[in-house]
């Protein structure tokens, strides 16, 4: 067994945090496995190194220890763009894309059909950009796969182990039209999309269990469309619950009541934070 945590070194880890980097490490040490720290620094211009060394520092002060030096996406930037070029080669479905939220919200809201073409995270592209040639490209450009270029390819699966949405769930090209339509590869001035650079980065280290929090469910299947375009292998997942405040919202990254420095300023014991998030 291959666990990871992946922070993004944009805030301080919080309570949610705490719960998924303590349940992948304790699922690894108990089969005796791996467990992983990666650093998900994909995003230059929100991630601050000052995050990342308060992500070491909390961890340890938890008594978590990763069996790696840390992986940072941001010494992967040239494995991302080769991605997206075999996937260009194999396919020749990749192309420029120059329309902004507000641009694919609109335009999702009035589609020919008169029905508004929402998926779970958000309008879906109406594929506005897709007679764009690759050589097209601006660096505020995002790069996507148009999904009509693809007729043909087999649905897949993957296997969901938490309580939320246990079982086997079907990824088919059906159902990639219906969630997000042509998915985002890169993003306008990065290397490559959340989405892509994961599948690299969970294959690329032989994650065997993907332990994470049930606000990327959805994405899970985006991500395994892409691992099977790829050849890749798809590991198992374990969507775990949320941990909300009292008054049943989300953390966010912002809700520095809850960020673990807080705790241990107040002198909470890493035994009172396991204890705070049910373990
Ligand atoms: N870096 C992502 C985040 O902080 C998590 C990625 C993942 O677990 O797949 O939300």
């Amino acid at each position: 067994m291959i666990t990871r945590f992946a922070p993004s070194p944009t805030g301080p880890l919080h309570l949610g945090h705490a719960y998924s980097a303590l349940l992948a490490h304790d699922m690894a040490r108990a089969a005796g496995g791996r467990f992983l720290l990666r650093i998900d620094d994909l995003d230059a211009s929100r991630s601050r190194p000052h995050w990342e060394t308060q992500i070491y520092d909390d961890l340890a002060w938890l008594g978590l220890t990763w069996d790696n030096p840390p992986i940072c996406q941001s010494q992967r930037f040239a494995h991302y763009t080769s991605m997206i070029v075999q996937l260009h080669g194999q396919t020749a479905a990749v192309y420029p894309c120059s329309c902004k939220r507000r641009d694919i919200q609109a335009a999702a809201s009035a589609p020919q059909e008169g029905v508004a073409q929402f998926g779970p995270d958000g309008p879906i592209y109406p594929g506005t950009c897709r007679a764009r040639a690759m050589q097209s490209r601006q660096p505020t450009d995002a790069l996507r796969l148009n999904l009509d270029k693809l007729n043909g390819i087999n649905p897949t699966t993957f296997k969901e182990l938490g309580p939320l949405h246990a079982g086997s769930h079907s990824v088919s090209l059906a159902a990639m039209r219906t969630l997000v339509g042509d998915p985002v590869l890169a993003r306008a001035n990065m290397a490559a999309s959340y989405n892509l650079a994961i599948v690299f980065d969970d294959a690329m280290d032989g994650v065997t269990h993907v332990i994470r929090g049930a606000d990327l469910f959805e994405a899970t299947h985006v991500q395994v469309f892409l691992q099977s375009l790829l050849g890749y292998e798809t590991p198992l997942y374990l969507h775990h619950d949320l941990i909300r405040d009292e008054a049943g919202k989300r953390l966010a990254k912002r809700d520095d009541a809850r960020a673990i420095a807080t705790y241990r300023a107040e002198g909470k014991t890493p035994q009172d934070i396991r204890a705070m998030v049910g373990l």
